[in-house]
């Protein structure tokens, strides 16, 4: 069973970049049914989780990523071997392509060991995902980047991830096709939507704006889970902060 998707709207932007990127798809928090990959899913996330965006809304792609789950669960050395040789297959069909490879372990799920230990592993390949697990700038490495997840309850640990550099993605309630606010309380918005691949941000303490997709796009800023913000209400930080 091949663990990486190579091709999906967000790969497809990476290429157009020069980049060929592998994404591994669990299925989030307890959806397996017999392990949580999401330690610090909020029920705003859980919610409106991408897993029911884009082709997450498919049954066949929904079954794929329980199956994959089930995988690591049933043998975790197992898994990880299968992803050691997905990796460098990618790495070589990059290098036939002229592309450079990009691998994200957590597209949905959030197991710090998991991009930690391949990273080390490959250590001439970037790494990169996105996490709601505090302190992710103790976590970063060279071929390893990582955004910060802001969710309805994390708020004091995205002003920890602010203050240390690193960008936080926030999902605002603007429509396809319109702009993301400029700033948020302060912080410079990068639109998170144009491509995937945030190593490419560096670390600048921005905000990495995305549009609310899949089930998010019902989550009212005003009466919702509070995981999607007001693109057009500032709210300063802090009487966030609770
Ligand atoms: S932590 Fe991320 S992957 Fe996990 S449920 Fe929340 S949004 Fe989905």
């Amino acid at each position: 069973m091949g663990l990486l998707t190579i091709e999906n709207a967000k790969t497809i932007k990476g290429e157009k970049l020069g980049y060929l990127t592998g994404i591994l798809y669990l299925a989030p928090a307890s959806e397996s049914g017999v392990m949580n990959v999401c330690q610090y899913a909020s029920e705003g996330c859980k919610a409106d989780c991408l897993f029911t965006a884009g082709r997450g809304v498919f049954e066949s792609v929904h079954n794929a990523r329980v199956k994959k789950t089930l995988a690591l669960h049933a043998d975790r050395e197992a898994f990880v071997q299968q992803l050691r040789k997905d990796i460098a297959s990618l790495v070589k069909t990059a290098k036939n392509k002229k592309l450079i490879p990009a691998i994200r372990l957590n597209g949905t799920s959030d197991l710090a060991w998991l991009g930690m230990q391949l990273s080390s592993e490959f250590p001439n390949v970037q790494f990169y995902d996105y996490t709601k697990l505090p302190k992710p700038y103790l976590r970063t490495k060279s071929n390893y980047h990582l955004t910060f997840s802001r969710s309805e309850s994390n708020h004091l640990d995205v002003l920890d991830c602010l203050s240390h550099g690193i960008n936080v993605a926030m999902v605002f309630d603007t429509k396809r096709g319109l702009s993301l606010p400029q700033s948020w309380n302060g912080y410079k918005v990068i639109d998170g939507d144009l491509h995937d691949l945030r190593f490419l941000d560096g670390y600048q303490s921005a905000v990495i704006g995305l549009r609310a997709k899949g089930k998010a796009r019902k989550d009212s800023p005003k009466c919702g889970t509070g995981f999607v913000l007001a693109s057009d209400l500032f709210t300063p930080i802090s009487r966030r902060i609770s």
